[in-house]
């Protein structure tokens, strides 16, 4: 064992999306300040913000049916889709402040623009549909959203999708051309490759075993080597717990009261993946389903058009499951090890509470390779077995507290829990995910550092010209803004899937 021990302004755990974002805006907003990393695996971007853990949907809620909710008087609550189109609006930005910047280079490696649709079967569902498209058609964030239940259209739309299609019950889709995927295990790379070349001190291998408050309200760290055993000590003034699902434990080793009582619920993700380029290039644009009765809201099924490392691929899925891991990489009694006292009442509840969703994932786990194609079908109607494989993406850890609506409720958002003197925070959840991850960061950043805030604003609104902006009451910013980012990430320009179908037909 070693007994180095350094001291610095700001430790980021983990070397996912999150810390890469915090770390960046951080670098912007006050370049002296020093940070350093601390990763457990080999290198950044392996856990759920890997390209192949998660599907790349850039959520702008422009095709996610559950963003939406039909309310008792058949009218559409369109608020959460809206939260969610403009938390994006704010990824972009500060995407093409770094590209503008020239922190970072070709957009095209990591967000490419992809059509985005909704599709539903059966005259419930397309009602449904209408009403959704009309409530969100009106709304400036959502301009150039189309809805078509005309066959043909579909056809000229989603030709794999229709092609074999039993038209034996109304059918219908709404399509949106501002869609996009987004890789974002590459953005994660690129994000850190910056944050290197500013002298921030990245160590990989390097895992987080415990967290103190020191005498001086610091946090120290043992962090221990992954293949030597050695441990040091690292002081920091500020610490972001950003471990994806292995934030809970750590959040729960800082011993911070605002993080008692919360419990997690691992909840894994499968997809088919299909690589054939024949069947790859007839097919353009991520198509979001209704989740069958029963289903969380992380399991709605979809068909992605996928880039990755500049190949074109379909990502079908996510077939939810349940692993006790908190982590893709880690450990089998993640589970157990996260009950303590202070929230075993809540996970009991939880539990209780739960046993139709549990049952519901443990059914999904068990399902046949067959079982998975059926549910494929039902989107690509003459999917073959033999040209679609299975792939195990990351782990998703739903947040699990007391809260209004009774005792173990299980939540599916993100949120941040802090230290009261916001000397310490940690980002729980995993919907909607990396897409609002600037937004969520940037909330982080007012909730930690309220004594800098002010000073730090001009800075935050030239990285990101909506801040503190209505885009709703604004529309012809909101347009400048589209037009600009669209400009500075490509995504004005024809998708690589529209040449590749051109050549292919
Ligand atoms: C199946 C699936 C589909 C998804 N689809 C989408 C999507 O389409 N769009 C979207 O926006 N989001 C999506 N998400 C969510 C998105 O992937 C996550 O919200 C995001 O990647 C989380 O980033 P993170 O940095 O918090 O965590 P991670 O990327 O998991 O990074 C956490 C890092 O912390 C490290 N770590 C953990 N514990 C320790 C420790 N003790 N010491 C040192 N290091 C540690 C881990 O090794 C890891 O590298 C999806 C997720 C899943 C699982």
């Amino acid at each position: 064992m070693s007994d180095r021990q350094t001291k610095t302004d700001v430790i980021l755990i983990g070397a996912g999306i999150m810390s890469a974002t915090l770390g960046s805006l951080l670098k912007a907003l006050v370049p002296d300040w020093e940070i350093k990393v601390f990763e457990r695996r080999a290198s950044a971007g392996e856990e759920s913000s890997n390209e192949w853990n998660n599907a790349g949907t850039g959520h702008s809620s422009l095709c996610e049916l559950n963003y939406t909710v039909e309310q008792p008087d058949g009218s559409i609550d369109i608020s959460k889709a809206v939260k969610v189109n403009k938390e994006y609006q704010v990824s972009k930005q500060f995407w093409s402040y770094l590209v503008n910047s020239n922190l970072i280079r070709n957009p095209r490696d990591f967000i490419v623009p992809v059509p985005h649709m909704s599709f539903v079967q059966g005259q419930q569902d397309v009602t449904f549909l209408r009403k959704r498209f009309e409530a969100l058609s009106n709304n400036p964030l959502f301009q150039g959203m189309e809805f078509s239940d005309d066959p043909a259209k579909l056809m000229e739309w989603i030709p794999l999708m229709m092609k074999e299609r039993t038209l034996n019950k109304p059918i219908a889709a709404t399509r949106i051309e501002s869609g996009t995927d987004v890789n974002f295990g590459a953005l994660t790379r690129m994000l850190f490759a910056h944050l290197k070349s500013k002298n921030v001190d990245i160590k990989f291998k390097q895992n987080v075993d415990d967290i103190k408050r020191t005498s001086d309200g610091a946090w120290e760290l043992k962090v221990r080597n992954v293949d030597s055993g050695t441990v040091e000590r690292h002081t920091a003034k500020f610490v972001f717990i950003g471990g994806g699902g292995g934030s809970l434990h750590l959040l729960q080793k800082s011993g911070i009261p605002e993080g008692k009582g919360i419990g997690g619920f691992p909840v894994s993700g499968l997809f088919m993946v299909c690589k054939k380029p024949e069947i790859v290039a007839r097919h353009n644009a991520k198509v979001y389903g209704k989740a069958s009765v029963g289903a969380p809201p992380m399991s709605v099924p979809h068909l992605d058009t996928r880039f990755i490392d500049k190949k074109q691929s379909l990502f079908f899925g996510p077939f939810a499951g349940f692993s006790p891991k908190f982590l893709k990489y880690g450990s089998m009694f993640d589970l157990v090890t996260s009950v303590k006292t202070h929230n075993l009442v809540t996970m009991m509840s939880a539990g209780v509470k739960n046993v139709a969703l549990t049952t519901y994932l443990i059914k999904q786990v068990m399902l046949s390779k067959e079982q998975r194609m059926e549910a494929l079908r039902e989107f690509v109607p003459d999917a073959k077995g033999e040209d679609w494989d299975l792939l195990v993406a990351g782990q998703r850890v739903q947040i699990i507290k007391d809260t209004a609506a009774g005792k173990g409720t299980l939540q599916f958002g993100t949120e941040v829990i802090s230290a009261a003197d916001g000397s310490i925070a940690a980002l729980l959840g995993a919907s909607p995910g990396a897409s609002t991850a600037v937004s969520v960061m940037l909330g982080l950043i007012k909730k930690c550092f309220p004594q800098h805030i002010k000073a730090w604003e001009p800075k935050i609104k030239e990285m990101i010209p909506s801040y503190c902006e209505s885009l709703l009451d604004n529309p012809a910013l909101f347009r400048e803004i589209q037009t600009a980012t669209a400009r500075t990430l490509g995504l004005s320009e024809k998708s690589p899937s529209h040449i590749a179908r051109r050549t292919i037909s």
